[in-house]
Order: structure tokens, then C-alpha cells, then sequence
């Protein structure tokens, strides 16, 4: 058990996002929290649901699956964004429990879910991961094939592409990193970049995030797996 507060947690994030808006000339209201809630059971999210979070995001289909249901009963404004990798045979259940993909990658993936988002009758809003780091482990297309990859999710799967993500390696500066991600989005007219966590939202706001996933610095640090 740990004494972290995660309300105290997000008040904090909140008012560290909101000066960064004013450091870097940004509308507070074109930066949205995704309070990323992996790991952690209800009870930890519940305070921050009542204290007025409407976005979080998850890493797992299963363990969403298990957890929101229940919370999204009490709460049914809340917007649920799947940030960790998705598996072809889990895109149905994907697209009935999220409201956005953070990581769309690869052309199977987007042929999934172009089949279950006609079925369903319901889309959930799709970025494209980028791997800016080029790193084998790590999910996302390469920065070479994005462009390719963007037109491919566009014109072959009909899918509506609204922005990117990365997630930059943990040994570098992440500047660079959100730079590129920005450089690769206005080629191609998106307007949504999922960048920055805990350690780095500071500067994905100074290069333009739309969206920050913040976890430890709301909830606490996350039991090992
Ligand atoms: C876990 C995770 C986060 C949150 O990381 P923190 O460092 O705890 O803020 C953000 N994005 C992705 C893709 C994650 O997997």
C-alpha cells in the first residue's frame, strides 16, 4: 500500500499542464489530460472520476474490460483511449469498449479494424503510432514508412486517420522525438498528437501535444509486472 493520493496527484498535473499552456503560448483547451489508469483497480480510480477526470487510458483490452464497465455506469461521459499495443483477434473487442486507438500500426491492424468498425456500426477515433525511435521492441510504424502507412489506413481501409503517437525511447531527449511526430502530422493534415508522460509532458506541449498520457504522476508509481 502506498500513501499517494491520486487526486492530489491530478490537481498537480493539471496545474503543471495548465503552465505550460501559458509558458508556450498554448490554449489550455487544446491539450486534453488522458489520465492512464493501467495497472491501477477501481478504487484508486473512482476519487479521481469524482473529481472531475472524464479521460483515461489503458493498456490492455482484458484488463479494461474488467475494470470499466462497472465505472462507466456511474460515469457514462467518460472517454476510455486504448494506448498500449492491440492484437488483430482483439480488434472487435477493441472497437465496442474504446473511444480512441492510440496504436494502429500495421496494415493487419487496420484491415481488423476496418471489418469490425463496419460491423459494429461505431468507430472509435484512430491515431497512428509512429516508432520515432526506430526501436525493434517497441510497436509503431517506422518514420520512413509512415507516410505510405497513413495513405494505405486512408484510401485502401476507408479509415478516418485523426492524428499520431509516439512513445520515445527512454534513453533520449524526447524533443526530437515529438518534433519529427509534429513534422510527420502536418504533412498530412492531422491535427492530434498523443505525446508526452509523466517525465516529458512539459516539452510534448511546447511542440504542440494534443494529448498528454500521464500515469505515474497521478497514480503513483505502478506495481512491477
Ligand atoms: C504507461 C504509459 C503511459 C504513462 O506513463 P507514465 O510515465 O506513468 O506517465 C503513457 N503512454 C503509454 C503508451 C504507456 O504505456
Amino acid at each position: 500500500m502506498s500513501d499517494h493520493n491520486p487526486v492530489e496527484g491530478l490537481h498537480q498535473v493539471r496545474a503543471a499542464i495548465g503552465r505550460a499552456a501559458t509558458d508556450y503560448d498554448r490554449d489550455p483547451a487544446g491539450i486534453t489530460l488522458v489520465a492512464v489508469s493501467k495497472t491501477f483497480p477501481a478504487e484508486d480510480i473512482e476519487p479521481v472520476l469524482a473529481a472531475g477526470q472524464r479521460v483515461f487510458g489503458e493498456n490492455y483490452v482484458q484488463e479494461a474490460k474488467a475494470k470499466w464497465p462497472a465505472l462507466r455506469e456511474r460515469y457514462p461521459d467518460v472517454e476510455l483511449h486504448l494506448i498500449g499495443p492491440l492484437q488483430s483477434n482483439k480488434a472487435k473487442e477493441a472497437v465496442a469498449l474504446f473511444d480512441a486507438i492510440h496504436t494502429l500500426d500495421r496494415p493487419s491492424l487496420a484491415e481488423a479494424l476496418a471489418k469490425e468498425i463496419a460491423k459494429a456500426g461505431r468507430a472509435p477515433r484512430l491515431l497512428v503510432q509512429v516508432n520515432t525511435g526506430e526501436e525493434p521492441q517497441k510497436g509503431g510504424v517506422m518514420p520512413a514508412e509512415a507516410d505510405a502507412f497513413i495513405e494505405e489506413c486512408r484510401t485502401r481501409h476507408g479509415l478516418a486517420i485523426e492524428g499520431l503517437m509516439c512513445i520515445p525511447p527512454a534513453e533520449d531527449p524526447p524533443s526530437p522525438h515529438f518534433a519529427l511526430l509534429g513534422k510527420i502530422a502536418k504533412r498530412h493534415g492531422l491535427k492530434t498528437l498523443s505525446m508526452g508522460m509523466s517525465a516529458d509532458f512539459d516539452e510534448a506541449i511546447q511542440l504542440g501535444a494534443t494529448h498528454v498520457r500521464v500515469g505515474s504522476a497521478i497514480f503513483g508509481t505502478r506495481p512491477k509486472a
